[in-house]
């Protein structure tokens, strides 16, 4: 399989070149790196068609098959890791390391749904009933992933969607389309035909889905602004909804931390991925006994991280992935500039191709400051002077977003007591953006509907079903 070529669409077993296409770029170089096929309406219909055509047979296979097809699937990603994380990091940016992450997490995740089972829950099992509640597919999920991590990200839909006895059409982001056509290469083989299929295209194809008669549920992945359309577009034919949107999580550096241990893995929380991480720090909170060191410390750290082209040797942070986002990064930075906010390190453009926005950290902006308030998905921190906990908590959950947080001390039973007070879906003590693909994640709030991973999330892709047997000891009708 040639990773660097012929990429095409995925409908009902067979690869398809779609009758238009469109340009993928290197966000280090904004070069062409290739072209996708530009889904039509007719190609959507064609993929709905094949998915609801295989969905009787898939939902009756036995669930050990399913597994066996996940796992399977799980096993060809890491067989070819290495051609998928070059792949990776010419489409997103990443660096090959954290494409390789990427990829073997993408594997992983498919093989952890497969470790998971349907429950069945005996409601009453007496002389004049036995009355049970098992789990049944829903249908068709139609499966939509953003541009940070496409592949993974991708993983988290298509393993328990697959596992419950659903088909699914997948769409990736339009410009991260790439991996995640050559994964349905890979695994075409490996399911029978129509179970999974994968469409790729422009701004209109997305609400095609979801808005298409043919679906029984969208799984969505992307920001809240999209997550907010992509509901009122699924409710006139009642379709079920996960919406896995924004966040803007708040870190609480409380006072007894060794601060130089512990400069270096905050960075990272902030600024893995360039920030573009659903659940990065976007906001952190430093008790001011330690203000001046963490910062000087961060600040430290920051001027020997290495941005680049991910696929260069030594390169820590590449580019932003797209030009909107990178335009918008650095309107959040020219706001900040223009109100008069201190920058610690960064906060000039690169003059050079390639979306590159230098580590950028800020010195106690207000709170009502755009960086603070909004979602920045890049690499601009803001770090913020806190002295009261109720305070900070306060601050903290003033938001509409409740994805993600963390609180980082010492003393971890305090720690773990003010982590229960911040309204998100996960809270981490002393680490961050730690995810398992069973253990429920999921946002509060604005963050999102419903949970992905773990049995909670397993369920999302069934209908609860009551079936209530009378027994023969009963009155005979
Ligand atoms: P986005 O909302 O722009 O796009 C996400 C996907 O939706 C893409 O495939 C896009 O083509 C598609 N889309 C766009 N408009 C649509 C519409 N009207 N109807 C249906 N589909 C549509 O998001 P993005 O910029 O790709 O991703 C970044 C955002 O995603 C950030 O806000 C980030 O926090 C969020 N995110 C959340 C999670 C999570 O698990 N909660 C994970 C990663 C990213």
């Amino acid at each position: 399989m040639d990773f660097a070529r012929d990429y095409k669409m995925l409908i009902g077993g067979a690869l398809d070149g779609g009758s238009a296409r469109f340009d993928v770029l290197n966000p280090a170089t904004e070069q062409v790196i290739g072209t996708a096929p530009d889904a039509s309406r007719d190609d959507l219909d064609r993929a709905v068609a094949a998915a609801r055509a295989a969905f009787p047979g898939w939902a009756a296979t036995p669930i050990e098959e399913r597994k066996a097809a996940l796992n399977a699937m799980g096993q060809a990603i890491f067989a070819n890791a290495d051609a998928f994380k070059r792949l990776l990091t010419a489409e997103q940016g990443k660096p090959h390391a954290e494409a390789e992450g990427e990829i073997m997490g993408a594997g992983y995740w498919l093989m952890g749904a497969a470790s998971l089972d349907l429950p069945v829950t005996v409601n009453e099992d007496s002389d004049e009933r036995y009355s049970e509640t098992r789990h049944v597919p829903l249908g068709v999920v139609g499966a939509i992933a953003p541009w940070n991590f496409p592949m993974v990200l991708a993983m988290f839909k298509v393993g328990p969607a697959l596992l419950a006895g659903n088909t699914m059409v997948l769409k990736p982001s339009p410009f991260t389309p790439l991996a995640t056509l050559k994964f349905g290469e890979l695994v075409k083989d490996m399911l029978p035909p129509g179970v999974l299929n994968i469409v790729t295209g422009g701004d209109a194809l997305g609400p095609w889905m979801t808005s298409h008669k043919g679906f029984d549920k969208i799984s969505f992945t992307g920001s809240t602004a999209t997550g907010r359309r992509v509901m009122e577009s699924a409710a006139p034919t009642l379709k079920r909804v996960t919406l896995e949107l924004g966040g803007n999580d708040a870190a609480i550096v409380m006072p007894d931390v060794d601060v130089e241990r512990i400069a270096e893995e905050l960075f990272w929380a902030a600024f893995r991925n360039n920030g573009q991480i659903c659940i990065a720090t976007k906001r952190m909170y430093v008790h001011e006994d330690i203000y001046e060191p963490l910062k000087d410390a961060l600040v430290a750290y920051a001027k020997t991280v290495k941005v680049g082209d991910g696929s260069e040797q030594g390169t820590q942070i590449g580019p932003i992935n797209n030009e909107a986002q990178y335009r918008r990064v650095l309107e959040l930075i020219e706001d900040a500039k223009a109100q008069g906010y201190k920058f610690l390190i960064g906060g000039e453009a690169t003059d050079v191709p390639g979306y590159f926005i230098p580590v950028t950290i800020l010195d106690n902006p207000p709170e009502d400051s755009r960086i603070v308030q909004e979602e920045q998905f890049g690499p601009v921190l803001p770090l913020i002077r806190f002295d009261d906990v109720d305070d900070v908590v306060a601050r903290a959950n003033a938001t509409d977003y409740g994805l993600g947080g963390s609180v980082w001390g010492r003393d971890e039973d305090k720690a773990f007591e003010i982590a229960q007070r911040i309204a998100s879906g996960t809270v981490w003590v002393n680490e961050t953006q730690h995810l398992s693909p069973t253990a429920a994640f999921g946002g509060m709030k604005q963050s999102g509907v419903g949970v992905e991973g773990g049995l909670e999330g397993l369920l999302e892709y069934t209908s609860a079903q009551t079936i209530v047997r009378r027994r023969p000891a009963g009155p005979t009708l």
